[in-house]
């Protein structure tokens, strides 16, 4: 899913472990839970519109994209103090995979182009094995745009639930 889906999820996992743990189990359990609903909410996300390629020709996405790289950055920085714990590990996934592993691999394969380095250590496997074992069932609606109306909900519905628990009290 998108990068402010996760971290609104980072944020309810954070207020939960802090209100319902003591240290260190409060921190220990932030992390993992964390990690893991990274995992979760990514196979998930064949629910929602979530084209494996790239459609610069298409306004939809591009439109589309804009606007939730912007909340996404948005959602950091709202949340940055105190919830950056959380909201790392629930992003550790994709800052692996998609920003050191995958730009290290492109420039070893412009030096040898049949290198397989580094092909093992992507974390998204685990997410399409996670989606295989308890989503199959799931309806696949990647290229449907309507989709981005269930990714909005799941937003929303977060939002609120960080309302409900008081999330937003901390930040100002
Ligand atoms: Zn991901």
């Amino acid at each position: 899913m998108e990068t402010i889906t996760h971290n609104l999820v980072a944020v309810v996992i954070q207020i939960l472990c802090f209100t319902l743990l003591i240290f260190p189990w409060n921190l220990i359990f932030t992390i993992i839970f964390a990690f893991i609903s990274h995992i979760i909410f990514d196979a998930l996300a064949v629910i929602t519109y979530h084209t494996p390629e790239v459609q610069k020709e298409d306004k939809f996405w591009i439109v589309w994209h804009y606007f939730i790289y912007a909340v996404s950055l948005l959602s950091i920085v709202i949340f940055f103090i105190p919830y950056w714990l959380s909201m790392f590990f629930a992003n550790v996934v994709d800052i692996w995979d998609w920003f050191t592993l995958r730009p290290i691999q492109k420039k070893k394969r412009k030096r040898t182009p049949e290198s397989k380095w580094g092909d093992k250590l992507y974390f998204h496997p685990i997410v399409d094995w996670v989606r295989e074992k308890l989503f199959f069932w799931l309806p696949k609606r990647i290229y449907k745009k309507s989709g981005i109306l269930i990714e909005i909900v799941i937003i929303l519905v977060f939002i609120l639930l960080i309302g409900f628990l008081g999330g937003f009290t901390y930040l100002f």
